[in-house]
């Protein structure tokens, strides 16, 4: 890890940091830690301090020692406790692409072997089950079973017009599992032929990213497109942000259009093909980071949850590109769980300011870490997705 692993642009911009902390004042992981040295600013001066001590003509001219394993523990540290929720990114005033550098210093950290233990366990699930969970693939579309009235071919069929791609989290976890349930629901009651690739479906390769585990990424990206071609596809749908984003921008997908699935959803409402029945709801809306600052979609699902008559949205203290993380990006829930769970209370805190009867989101992950919290800590709020919303008011 010395200059040479970063770009010209990105030790330029390194140079014209401010120092102005305003990435620390919208850090969820500083203000859930009460600790600066998890902010943006705190890591590049660290940053800053290691390259120096890697660089091979300062170390010769003058000496200058190697890192100590401390620094590098302590550097590492910051750099995995970090949702890469992109506030940072957002607040900078001199536009440093704080996101970016995140990702190549975790590959760094990763080359050099300064790395949590963890990320060894990422490796492996992937590497060995194509699922960051290292659950048997072929049961990726099990969760069909559980529903109501599953056609035979369990949405498995040799081709469709769009494709289902539902993400680890969606296909393993029971909580999230209701997600692909309702989406699946919601497709039936518009007549959308849609497919699942069930164990052709591999992990969309976001974890590997997050991981700094860049070298294995591109067998994900060959094989998911591949299968998702052998299916005729014209469209693949995303429920979970970070799979739609990395398909946005790493897989090359020229003749094939890909879709959020809230903006598919308002697709459908606005052509009259979903049903509505009244439901008296207010909610809040949560962006997910990675929907809302990482593909910059605030508005569709606004406009699909006001297409429902009868629920009121009412917007948090923060939303929008100010949408405070939920604390499950960043691989932090397997870094440090604890963490992670206090930055889903202070968005906890944030929904409840509204009183809203629930709050809405479009991720999966989301989902789960904010009912986690609220279940364990007995607070009295609904949570769910969009496609969970939708499929509560279908009418006949
Ligand atoms: S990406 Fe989010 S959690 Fe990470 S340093 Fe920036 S603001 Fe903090
Ligand atoms: S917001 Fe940007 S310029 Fe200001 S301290 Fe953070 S990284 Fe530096």
């Amino acid at each position: 890890m010395t200059d040479h692993n970063f770009s010209v642009q990105q030790l330029l911009e390194m140079a014209a940091c401010t120092n102005c902390q305003m990435c620390a004042d919208v850090c969820p992981a500083v203000k859930a830690s009460q600790k600066g040295d998890l902010s943006a600013v705190a890591r590049m001066q660290g940053l800053k301090k290691i390259l120096k001590r890697r660089t091979g003509l300062l170390r010769k001219l003058f000496g200058v020692a190697e890192p100590t394993a401390e620094q590098w523990q302590e550097f590492s540290n910051s750099v995995f406790r970090c949702t890469l929720c992109g506030n940072c990114h957002e607040v900078c005033p001199i536009g440093i692409d704080l996101k970016e550098l995140w990702l190549s210093i975790r590959e760094d950290l990763v080359n050099v072997k300064q790395f949590p233990k963890k990320i060894n366990m990422i490796r492996n699930n992937l590497e060995e089950s194509h699922n960051v969970f290292d659950e048997d693939n072929e049961e990726r579309a099990d969760w069909v079973e559980d529903m109501r009235a599953a056609p035979d071919h369990g949405y498995q069929k040799d081709r469709a017009e769009v494709v289902y791609f539902t993400g680890c989290v969606a296909a393993y976890f029971p909580l999230a599992q209701k997600i692909p349930i309702a989406l699946a629901e919601i497709f039936e009651a518009a007549g959308v032929d849609f497919t699942l690739m069930g164990e052709d479906e591999w992990c969309c390769g976001f974890p590997l990213i997050g991981a700094g585990l860049k070298d294995l990424f591109q067998e994900f990206v060959d094989h998911n497109l591949e299968a998702v071609r052998a299916k005729g596809a014209k469209k693949v749908i995303f429920a979970c942000p970070s799979c739609y984003a990395m398909w946005q921008e790493h897989y090359p997908h020229e003749e094939i259009d890909i879709a959020h699935a809230s903006q598919y959803l308002l697709e459908l409402l606005q052509a009259g093909r979903i049903p509505l029945k009244e439901t008296k709801m207010t909610v809040t809306y949560h962006d997910p980071c990675d929907l809302g600052r990482g593909t910059r979609e605030f508005d569709a699902p606004r406009d699909v949850i006001r297409a429902i008559p009868g629920v009121h949205l009412v917007e948090m203290p923060h939303h929008r590109e100010n949408c405070l993380c939920c604390g499950g990006g960043g691989n932090l829930e397997m870094i440090d769980a604890k963490l992670s769970t206090a930055i889903a209370k202070n968005k906890i805190d944030d929904v409840l300011q509204t009183g809203a009867d629930a709050v809405v989101t479009s991720c999966q992950q989301c989902v789960r870490t904010m009912t986690t919290y609220a279940k364990r800590n007995k607070v009295p709020l609904q949570v769910m997705d969009i496609t969970q919303l939708i499929k509560t008011a279908l009418g006949d």
